[in-house]
């Protein structure tokens, strides 16, 4: 069975006479986890756990159905440059609608989907806290609810954020959390509000790993687009750990993560996670287990700093 057919996609709502992105040669697979889940783990599982995650899951649905059918209602005088208080306005509704971490990026060709098109080139990066006493007790019902429950948040916020860009007079696109269009822990890397863990999670100093990402993209070019990234040294630090690649129940975190020409990684061996995944609730245990989950950004920093 093709789950893409049953999804919510983009590229059936992308007028082609209008510009648009498409991927760079180079660009790589997305990452499709209602099919792994059909083809390597056990959906019979899954299916049992539907009545739990109902409400999150099909709300998701709903959310994102609106983010492709509005994705053409946008201004019609469009502005490129964002007023200070406008992207204040921004950011705050952000915080309000729960976002604990926001990036700002251009996004490189390379991480849209090899079979996915956008329409802006820039993005706004939201993560979205997965509350860590819940996490704590991964895998459980709880936690996998928690996990949809960001899910949901962020796909009701990145429309929200849409709106209130479009009423003030600027373009964008609403990118949900679920079956996006980009690579979304890259961006957020490149925005410069965390690091890759081993794990293939995004770790930031706030949340560490236990968090979700959505994105908004739009062509205001003067997002205050940040290069820098200061929390790189966690590619080293991950190098000495190795905790969430000896936890993981199904062995599929790979011990030499595989980096790609572009500098994008795969860090999981999807298949073999698929099994843990789809019959434990969603796993999550190389969450829980990280180092970043259970200690302190900057506890960890000064100690391996002094090493
Ligand atoms: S979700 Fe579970 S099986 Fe998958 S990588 Fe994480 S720890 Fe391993
Ligand atoms: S458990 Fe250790 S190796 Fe794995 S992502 Fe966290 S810090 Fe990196």
């Amino acid at each position: 069975m093709d789950i893409k057919k049953v999804m919510p996609n983009i590229n059936k709502h992308i007028d082609k006479s209008k510009p648009y992105i498409s991927p760079s040669e180079n660009a790589h697979k997305g990452l499709n986890v209602p099919q792994i889940v059909f083809d390597y783990g056990s959906i019979k599982t899954k299916v049992k756990s539907l009545p739990n995650l109902y409400k999150y899951m099909f709300g998701s649905f709903k959310e994102m159905k609106k983010t492709y059918k509005e994705l053409y209602k946008q201004p019609r005088n469009p502005s490129k440059n964002i007023a200070s208080k406008d992207l204040e306005g921004l950011k705050a509704l952000a915080i309000e609608l729960g976002a604990s971490d926001i990036g700002f990026t251009d996004v490189d060709l390379s991480y849209i989907f090899d079979d996915k098109l956008i329409i802006y080139p820039n993005a706004i990066v939201l993560a979205m806290e997965m509350a860590p006493n819940i996490i704590e007790t991964a895998p459980s019902k709880n936690a996998e609810k928690e996990i949809f429950r960001t899910y949901y948040e962020l796909c009701v916020m990145v429309n929200r954020i849409k709106d209130f860009l479009n009423d003030r007079g600027y373009n964008a696109e609403a990118g949900p959390s679920l079956g996006g269009e980009v690579n979304y822990p890259l961006l957020a890397q490149k925005s410069g509000i965390g690091v890759i863990g081993k794990h293939g999670m995004l770790i930031t100093p706030k949340l560490g790993p236990s968090l979700r990402l959505a994105v908004v993209y739009t062509d205001i070019a003067n997002l205050p687009i940040e290069n820098d990234n200061k929390h790189l040294w966690i590619n080293d630090f991950c190098e000495t750990c190795n905790q969430c690649v000896k936890k993981c129940p199904g062995g599929a975190i790979y011990k030499d993560t595989i980096i790609f020409e572009d500098g994008s990684k795969q860090c999981i061996d999807y298949k073999k996670c698929a099994v843990p995944f789809s019959k434990q609730h969603g796993c999550t245990v190389c969450i829980k287990e990280c180092i970043f989950f259970k200690s302190n950004y900057d506890k960890i920093e000064k100690a391996f700093a002094k090493k």
